[in-house]
């Protein structure tokens, strides 16, 4: 429902403005009193009135103040020249109002901070200044707090050692601190209000930008490492710290960010990484980096099926260097060995010093133990190579031990270890070689290295004895020789087998004095032996083998005739066994040393017939007493018709030339009996008796007294 107004006339809307210029004193005198600002009047330097809120501001009565006091009295001392000022401008119809602030002074002498409006005026006829005066104190507290916290602020952005910059929603700079400056080499001012794309070449501008705009998007702080192109000209690696700030309104206002330089921290992270991965000297990788790595070949060549060489390399003759050329010019052969290795080796292989003058190589994804060979020359031909050093000339060479996965070991401790002991099987086999170190061999090597030092001690420790293996005259069944077999009682491994321990003693130079002494004991048992053989038993030869060694190397011969001279024992009474490899590669010397014998009437014997070369040549040049048939072909003879054969052709053979034959290893009597059907001389095997100590062989010999021939006659 809507109430209709009359219309307004033109009398009735100015009777309010008339009602107040009726009534305009009263009400602006009770507007005055009421106001909650100051009103004054001033006229003649003195306040002609003021209001009761201004009396109050300034702690007096309004009757205090007017006509009594002026507004200089009212003013703290230091404004009051500008107050005399702004007020004599008025009076003097300079200005007609002015604006300004001022120190107030209370009647108790405190102050507080004002701001006046005064108007030049009349009153009663003469020049006045009517005003309003407030209290600011508050606000100009607030202000004054304000400007207080942002130099404090400003002066701690400043002190800050790091850059910090700040910048409006925009991405433009606002500010910085003096350490941005001088980061940067420029100006604040040359800066405020530009962007980064102003100010840093491109690709590093569209990063700071993305990062900027990814920090607006999601505000907050943010944290990136970047490079920045410093004041120098260079690129340094900083970290950006930065956050976003809202205005007072709440809405962003844009960001700040500090930098941290951690070009020196990343340069000292990389110097330890070097110094903790890589070798001082060579510059090379280290022990713990290669194992590393060797590591991840490793699983890749487990995972993908494919082979691993190791290579230990020691370079020999190094220490003599180091010690007469100094160690600078050794520091600088190791420095130039490793280059010179790293040159035979693919991108895919990794070199290492492992200590002193080692180094150790990896070889990835070889194909087989050629390729790995064949790196291997190829390291120990470039470290042979003489070195020039500082005007100086050195020269090393290399021992390489090689180790392959999966061939010689299937983890790489096994596979270190390997190449190690590889490395010194090389150095104790002569130097400037390589070596395979393959684990099943290892075991047989290190037995043989520990059978090795107790075979050293086996003949003082009087651990060999002889046992005699009966050979009989196959006619007659009778024995009439006898094989001397060595045998070592070894402390802990009981008997060792003479194929086992006589190659040694021949690498090991111990075969003279074992073979003397063995030759020494079989004098004095063929001697005992004959002495109380029975009467009509016939003579029984001892059979001595001697080893190529022997021959070759020995001085023997001439000292074992003294010996037989001396014991008294008849020349015939000895054999001695040679073998075909012997006469293969024999010398005038070997022919030389054997005439010895022969000539002193002992009898020389061909072993192991059939077994090399077999050639019925040697029977010519040189005079052999006997051929003893190798035991395979006796053993073979029944089932192989080749074999028997050979077995009669050899005896027919042997007979045309004069020369007798043993046949060795007769085991059965059919053995026996074919030998006897094919003339053959002498027969030795299990059949007719196994070596046996020489107690056990002499009681043979008295129970093999032939039977006295009865004589038949005839009539
Ligand atoms: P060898 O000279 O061929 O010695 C004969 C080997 O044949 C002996 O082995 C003997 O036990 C074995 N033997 C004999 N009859 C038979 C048989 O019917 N069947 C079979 N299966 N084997 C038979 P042993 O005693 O083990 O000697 C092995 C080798 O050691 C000898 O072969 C010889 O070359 C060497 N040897 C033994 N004693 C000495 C020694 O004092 N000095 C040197 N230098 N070598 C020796
Ligand atoms: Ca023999
Ligand atoms: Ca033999």
């Amino acid at each position: 429902m809507s109430t209709a107004r009359p219309p307004m006339t033109q009398s009735s809307r100015n009777a309010p403005l008339d009602a107040l210029r009726h009534d305009a004193s009263k009400l602006l005198l009770a507007l005055f009193d009421n106001a909650l600002v100051g009103v004054y009047v001033i006229q003649d330097g003195l306040f002609a009135y003021v209001n009761e809120t201004l009396a109050r501001l300034f702690g007096y009565t309004q009757d205090e103040v007017c006509g009594r006091l002026g507004p200089l009295d009212l003013t703290d001392a230091d404004t009051r020249e500008h107050a005399a000022q702004e007020i004599d401008k008025r009076v003097r119809g300079e200005v007609r109002a002015s604006f300004y602030g001022f120190k107030g002074t209370r009647k108790d002498g405190s102050t507080f901070d004002t701001e006046v409006f005064g108007v030049a005026t009349e009153f009663q006829g003469r020049p006045a200044i009517i005003g309003i005066l407030m209290d600011v104190s508050k606000r100009v507290h607030a202000e004054k707090e304000a400007a207080d916290q942002l130099a404090f602020i400003r002066g701690l952005v400043e002190t800050i050692p790091n850059p910090v910059f700040y910048k409006d929603a925009t991405g433009e700079y606002l500010g910085c601190n003096k350490a941005f400056e001088a980061f940067l080499g420029a100006s604040r001012e040359s800066f405020v209000g530009k962007s980064v794309f102003d100010l840093s070449p491109k690709e590093l501008a569209e990063r700071y930008h993305a990062a900027d705009q990814a920090l607006f998007d999601a505000p907050g702080t943010q944290t990136y490492e970047a490079q920045v192109k410093s004041a120098d000209g260079s690129y340094r690696d900083v970290i950006f710290n930065k956050a976003t700030f809202n205005r007072a309104d709440g809405e962003l206002g844009g960001l700040v960010g500090v930098i941290l330089d951690i070009t020196e921290r990343k340069e000292l992270e990389a110097r330890i990484r070097q110094d903790a991965y890589f070798d001082s000297l060579t510059g090379l990788p280290n022990r713990r980096l290669f194992e590393d790595r060797v590591g991840e070949a490793f699983k890749l060549a487990k995972r993908h099926h494919t082979k691993l060489a190791l290579l230990f390399i020691d370079l020999d003759r190094f220490k003599e260097v180091n010690d007469t050329q100094g160690h600078h010019i050794g520091d600088q052969l190791l420095i130039e060995a490793g280059q010179r290795i790293g040159s035979c080796l693919r991108e895919s292989d990794t070199v290492a010093r492992w200590s002193g003058d080692e180094f150790i190589v990896a070889l990835s994804d070889v194909s087989d133990a050629g390729d790995a060979t064949r790196v291997v020359e190829e390291v120990i031909g470039q470290i042979s190579r003489p070195f020039h050093l500082s005007g100086q000339f050195a020269q090393v060479t290399a021992s390489v031990g090689l180790a392959m996965y999966p061939d010689d070991c299937d983890n790489i401790e096994a596979l270190l270890s390997c190449a190690d002991q590889g490395m010194y099987a090389a150095k104790s086999a002569g130097r400037n070689g390589y070596c395979q170190f393959v684990p099943a061999r290892q075991a047989a090597a290190r037995a043989r290295r520990d059978l090795a030092v107790d075979l050293r001690d086996a003949l003082s420790r009087h651990e060999f004895h002889l046992h005699y293996q009966p050979i009989i005259d196959l006619k007659s069944g009778h024995i009439v020789k006898a094989e001397a077999l060595l045998r070592w009682n070894h402390p802990s491994l009981g008997n060792v087998p003479p194929d086992r321990f006589i190659p040694l003693a021949e690498e090991m130079g111990l075969i003279g004095p074992i073979g003397d002494w063995v030759f020494q004991q079989a004098c004095q048992d063929v001697m005992r032996w004959n002495q109380q053989r029975p009467a009509e038993h016939p003579m029984v030869q001892v059979s001595l083998n001697k080893s190529p060694r022997q021959i070759l190397d020995g001085t023997s011969e001439v000292h074992w005739l003294d010996y037989l001279n001396d014991l008294g024992v008849p020349a015939d009474y000895l054999n001695i066994e040679i073998t075909e490899g012997l006469l293969l590669d024999a010398s005038d010397e070997v022919f030389r040393k054997l005439d010895i014998f022969r000539r002193a009437g002992v009898e020389i014997s061909l072993d192991d017939f059939g077994t090399g070369y077999s050639a019925m040549s040697y029977l010519k040049t040189f005079a052999i007493d006997n051929i003893k048939i190798d035991r395979s072909f006796v053993q073979d003879m029944l089932s192989s018709p080749s074999d028997q054969a050979i077995v009669e052709a050899v005896i027919a053979m042997a007979h045309k030339l004069g020369v007798r034959v043993v046949a060795e290893g007769i085991e059965s009597e059919d053995h026996r009996a074919l030998l006897i059907r094919e003339q053959c001389d002498f027969g030795q095997g299990f059949l007719i008796g196994r070596p046996m100590p020489v107690a056990e062989f002499m009681a043979r010999i008295q129970a093999d007294a032939p039977a006295r021939q009865v004589p038949r006659f005839e009539i």
